[in-house]
């Protein structure tokens, strides 16, 4: 069966056999090679053989795929020679060619390549006379010869202290002719360069160089097809989720030369601006070079258009007569070939109505296109180029909305490093990029500190182990959060999201001294003062003080919400504990508040005073007592919300987290609390050992507290409930959704919303007023979901709270699992932190079950999630087709989960 399968795909003038949508079998370079024969671009002939060639050498080895590709190779090569005028490993006119990988999903520079394959002793010769440059020959043969020695003979240096032993040659031979430079080498030196190389080869390996030129052929095949199995290439496709199944095409073409002198050159280009969207055609090149010349950065490449040629020139600080003489543009020096340029990247533009980046090669004044593929660009880039690719009417409204990857509009929302200090700085250490961001600014390691020194005029960042709900003044007045534990879903990470503050958690290699006051990474220590800066889009940590630009918020972007609410079915509410968050949110273009944590506002001011004192209480009555003192200040809270939120649904959760949490740990802490609130340290330590639980996640929590303590969900129903009618009665319209957390049974549920009604019908009766209310649950416990029919008889809405269903459906500990969870992944066990992206198979089942069963028995029941799920495209989707009402995330990923929600409706179409 096999030997009728076609493995060889020709783009010849005379037969072209591929086109772009067939990146599956020919890789993106072949397909498009082809595509661009086809719409008459100039391409240098070649062929392609494809990726499932790849998977049969990857199972079953090179002899038996040569086998199966050895006469479409053949064929294909003769049909180069037809259409070239030109024979492979001829004497006189030597046919070469160039053998480079080519993935689906671009891989730069992660294969191997092998340029100017056809040359021997003999074919070097004939190249010499035919072109009448012997230097350019030899010089050919020197680089092919090095290429393929390293990458198919595997002559590489032994240790990784060690030089490559191809370039300690040229330097010897550099050295011996007393001269700096490649280009000061001769054809004889070059000659002798050759000799040398083949001599270290047959010295090193026992291995003659290749003559026949078919041999070179078949062994650069075989290496391109390994390559795709290299340690470099292993670790992009991990870090891309390519999978190792997809292969490598190999793309086998006819030589063009950029390095023939003056009328040649070679160089990228991109349709339009790559960091900033601009419409302007640019790139760089350089007159008779290679294509390595311009990455290896000897030589200072020039730009394409004079325009682009001038503004390189202005930020280089470089005057207009020294641009002229040094870096003319390609436009100014030649222009016909420019013109040439032009309308091919209009022609590929207009083609794939997409920005291209192409590379190019001139020979002796005849341009050759050798490669096009949708250019790589920032966020910003990305909403500008569609929004005007709309405009220019080359694309409609859906495909825009669909060329907006929604994880990268958060570049468009955080301050970012500028990129050239990027490039240069030190990384430090790696953790998760749980928040993204740039942030700058000084170490300190307490909270207390934290606020201290920001009131001073510090930028500092927040070095933790890990933080609890004590830490949050400090977190907010932080530049940048860093924790050496936790996962996506810890206390910081959720947090600093909510603040749209930039974190790095579950940094393994820190090391944190709290009495030192020390952070040491790898034996190198830094102290409290020290400067740091850590990039919460890409988990790094780098030394020092790093320069960060404020992020643009372009009209393009907002112009781009707005068509993107025109197609989204789900609405997006926000996770907002303050009307400041509330504010952001609905700058974000939020629809209401889909989950407020009520403990947050606990520790504001002198709060955590009478929360405390609550908890030390012997006896309801001191509860009470307490509990009095915070419902105005609960009410003012709550007031803010319904304002800021006018008209929009607020949903607020009853008190949620273990009561431990409201106390000191630390011996010092607590003899300040025993000052302050004028008990023994005794009575507080007793209490603390008390409250003490194995599993806290697991324990007295959630309405397990108002169960236990019916007087907190009556104080926390009337704040809601009175904020509620003082607002209504200032004429704004007001939305309340309260929320019982953590159920797992329908009594628990019915005793708290009897406890909220009645609290209502007092308030109601105070007031001589009354408002509309809504009294729902969490469905955050698997028991919850599986009864939910039952729960929904009695509760108006549903929120999914799929952190703590992620936690008790798989039984992973939400503070634990950053332990042992990369390893899961790495191993393929989960394929993304089941915290960050919804289990859809298990815990998302449970969701779609309950949606289900609440509304069998309350049709139209309101359902949404409010889980960190609510933020993450790929559980957008998710929940999306599963039909909830709403997702609800922090103020900074409501953008995200617009655009996400968008194109989970499109693609359901
Ligand atoms: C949840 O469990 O998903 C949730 C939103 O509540 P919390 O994270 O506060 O436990
Ligand atoms: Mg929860």
């Amino acid at each position: 069966m096999s030997e009728q399968k076609k493995y060889v795909y020709r783009f010849t003038a005379a037969r072209t056999e591929g086109e772009a949508s067939m990146k599956n079998l020919l890789g993106g370079k072949g397909a498009n090679l082809a595509e661009m024969c086809r719409i008459g671009i100039a391409v240098p002939p070649g062929f392609t053989i494809t990726t499932e060639a790849c998977t049969e050498y990857t199972q079953k080895g090179g002899d038996y795929v040569l086998e199966l590709i050895r006469e479409e190779v053949q064929e294909g090569v003769r049909a180069l020679e037809a259409e070239m005028g030109k024979k492979f490993g001829d004497a006189t006119d030597p046919l070469l060619l160039s053998v480079r990988s080519g993935a689906r999903a671009s891989m730069p520079g992660m294969m191997d390549t092998i340029l100017n394959l056809g040359l021997n002793d003999e074919a070097v010769e004939g190249l010499a006379s035919r072109t009448g440059n012997a230097r350019f020959a030899w010089d050919s043969y020197r680089r092919f010869v090095q290429m393929y020695g390293d990458v198919v003979m595997g002559l590489k240096p032994v240790a990784k202290e060690d030089h490559d032993p191809f370039e300690v040659i040229i330097e010897m031979v550099k050295k011996k002719k007393g001269v700096q430079s490649d280009t000061d080498l001769d054809a004889h030196d070059l000659k002798e360069l050759v000799r040398r190389f083949k001599a270290l080869i047959h010295a090193r390996l026992g291995l003659e160089f290749p003559k026949d030129p078919w041999e070179q052929l078949w062994g650069a095949v075989l290496a391109v097809f390994e390559s795709w199995n290299n340690q470099r290439a292993r670790v992009y496709r991990e870090l891309n989720d390519i999978p190792e199944w997809w292969g490598t095409a190999v793309n086998v073409q006819t030589m063009v030369f950029g390095n023939l002198g003056d009328s040649s050159a070679t160089g990228v280009a991109f349709t339009r601006d790559a960091a900033t969207g601009e419409d302007l055609f640019n790139g760089e090149f350089l007159v008779n070079a290679q294509g390595e010349d311009v990455v290896a950065g000897i030589r200072t490449p020039q730009q394409i258009t004079l325009e682009g040629s001038r503004r390189w020139a202005h930020l280089a600080c470089i005057g207009e007569e020294e641009r002229k003489a040094k870096y003319p543009s390609l436009e100014e020096i030649m222009p016909e070939v420019y013109h040439q340029l032009l309308h091919a990247e209009t022609t590929l533009e207009n083609h794939y109505k997409d920005m291209q980046d192409v590379e190019f090669t001139i020979q002796e004044d005849k341009l050759w296109m050798l490669q096009t593929r949708n250019g790589k660009r920032t966020g910003a880039a990305m909403v500008r180029i569609a929004m005007e690719m709309l405009r220019q009417d080359m694309i409609d409204e859906k495909t825009a909305l669909m060329r907006v990857a929604p994880e990268r509009l958060d570049e468009l929302l955080h301050p970012v490093f500028d990129s050239k200090a990027r490039a240069k700085a030190r990384v430090l250490a790696r953790g998760l990029s749980a928040s993204p961001g740039a942030a700058t600014g000084q170490i300190v390691f307490f909270a207390d500190d934290a606020e201290e020194w920001a009131k001073k005029g510090h930028s500092v960042i927040l070095v933790r182990l890990e933080t609890s709900p004590e830490d949050l003044r400090g977190m907010s007045v932080a530049k940048g959060i860093l924790t050496a534990r936790g996962g996506m879903t810890s206390h910081a990470a959720v947090v600093a999201r909510g603040m749209g503050k930039c974190c790095v958690s579950g940094a393994g290699a820190i090391h944190v001294d709290y009495r030192k006051r020390t952070m040491t990474i790898n034996q190198e220590t830094w102290q409290e003062g020290d400067w740091i800066s850590l990039n919460g889009s890409t988990g790094e940590v780098y030394e020092g003080q790093l320069e960060t630009m404020d992020a643009e918020l372009s009209g393009d972007f907002g112009a781009l919400m707005k068509l993107a609410d025109k197609y989204r079915r789900m609405e997006v509410r926000t996770n907002a504990d303050t009307p400041e968050e509330a504010a952001v949110a609905r700058k974000f273009g939020a629809t209401g508040i889909g989950l407020c944590r009520t403990e947050h506002m606990f520790f504001e001011g002198d709060r955590i005073r009478s929360v405390r004192e609550m908890i030390l209480a012997d006896d309801e009555a001191g509860r009470r007592k307490a509990l009095a003192k915070l419902l105005p200040m609960q009410r003012g809270d709550f007031e803010g919300l319904f304002q800021t939120m006018n008209g929009k649904p607020v949903t607020i959760r009853l008190l949620d987290p273990p009561l431990h949490e409201f106390l000191p740990h630390d011996e010092a802490s607590q003899q300040e609390m025993a000052r302050d609130m004028k008990v023994s340290v005794g009575k507080i330590k007793m209490r603390v050992e008390e409250l003490h639980e194995s599993n806290p996640m697991m324990g007295h929590r959630g309405c397990r507290l108002g169960i236990t303590y019916p007087e907190i969900t009556e104080m926390q129903a009337r704040a809601i409930l009175e904020a509620a009618l003082n607002m209504q009665a200032k004429g704004l319209e007001v939305k309340a959704e309260i929320m019982i957390p953590l159920v797992g049974s329908v009594r628990e549920f019915d005793a708290q919303a009897a406890i909220i009604h009645r609290v209502a019908e007092e308030v109601f009766a105070e007031y001589g007023e009354k408002i509309h209310y809504l009294v729902g649950t969490m469905i955050e416990t698997p028991r919850a979901a599986l009864v939910a029919d039952s729960i929904g008889r009695q509760a108006e809405f549903f929120s999914f709270g799929t952190n703590d269903l992620t936690q008790m459906t798989l039984g992973f500990s939400r503070d634990d699992a950053g332990k042992f969870l990369p390893p899961y992944i790495r191993k393929g066990i989960y394929e993304r932190d089941p915290f960050q992206s919804i289990d859809q198979k298990g815990v998302g089942l449970l969701v779609e079950m309950a949606i289900q069963k609440g509304r069998s028995v309350r049709p139209g029941i309101e359902v949404g999630i409010c889980g960190e799920h609510g933020g993450d495209p790929a559980s957008v989707e998710f929940f999306h087709r599963i039909g909830l009402d709403y997702v609800s995330c922090s103020p900074f990923r409501v953008p995200v989960a617009r655009l996400a929600a968008t194109q989970a409706a499109i693609r359901q179409e």
